[in-house]
């Protein structure tokens, strides 16, 4: 099965902060659409500064998972779009989520909580535990994957109890943190998964591109059962007394 997947990166690190240009001088979505394009997706990019920040109408009906990653601009995301997009996810669109996203409009607004980590920028070494290899996304991963110089993010994690835990991370420091998380919204999954502060290379290491690519491939909707009848007043279908 084809899956279409829009990648949406804020797009502002890489142009305003030396810092990060120097580890993704071409983007994160330059870095991450060509690793997913080589696991069979099928991937367009969309930043914050395109048109109806490239998810407008005709863009999501042709999307089966949006990928998103944002940070400094979560507030300069439209509500008129973050509404569009909630719906599309509610009507059963995939929605992949990474790092900073958590605190995202769309994904506060699909979560209904505050979504807020405790975090730190420093030396630490991330060790991601997998407690649920039989899952797809876990798929070949072993018993952990150790990302070697990530920003620590600590719990408590302010999401709704998840539906499936996937890995819990420890840090150097001494936290640890749910770090791959799925829901559903209406007939849509999500999936959150943390690693990818903009100022290491997380995104480079394959075995990060893998779960993400295997993450886009789980929240695809299933079958083509098309949209379902609306709900609206209705004659009875009976003859009532
Ligand atoms: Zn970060």
């Amino acid at each position: 099965m084809t899956v279409r997947v829009r990648l949406w990166n804020e797009f502002w690190h890489e142009r305003h902060n030396p810092e990060v240009r120097k580890v993704y001088p071409e983007g994160i979505h330059e870095v991450l659409a060509p690793a997913l394009r080589a696991h069979g997706l099928e991937v367009r990019t969309a930043t914050l500064e395109d048109p109806e920040h490239g998810l407008d109408e005709a863009a999501l009906a042709a999307t089966d998972v949006l990928l998103w990653w944002g940070h400094k601009q979560h507030e300069a995301v439209a509500d008129r779009v973050v509404e569009r997009v909630a719906a599309r996810v509610h009507a059963g669109m995939g929605l992949v989520v990474l790092h900073s996203g958590h605190f995202s409009k769309i994904f506060r607004r699909l979560m209904g909580t505050p979504c807020t980590v405790n975090w730190r920028v420093a030396t630490d070494t991330e060790r991601m535990w997998v407690v649920k290899p039989e899952h797809p996304i876990c798929e070949g991963l072993g018993r952990y994957l150790e990302i070697p110089r990530e920003e620590m993010y600590g719990e408590v994690f302010e999401v709704p109890e998840p539906e499936e835990l996937l890995m819990i991370s420890w840090f150097t420091g001494g936290e640890v943190f749910r770090s791959a998380l799925t829901w559903t919204r209406g007939r849509g999954k999500i999936f959150y998964f943390r690693p990818g502060h903009e100022t290491y290379p997380t995104y480079r290491i394959a075995a990060v591109q893998a779960v993400i690519a295997r993450g886009c491939r789980w929240a695809a909707p299933r079958g083509e059962g098309g949209a379902p009848p609306q709900n609206q007043r209705r004659e009875p279908i009976e003859r009532l007394p």
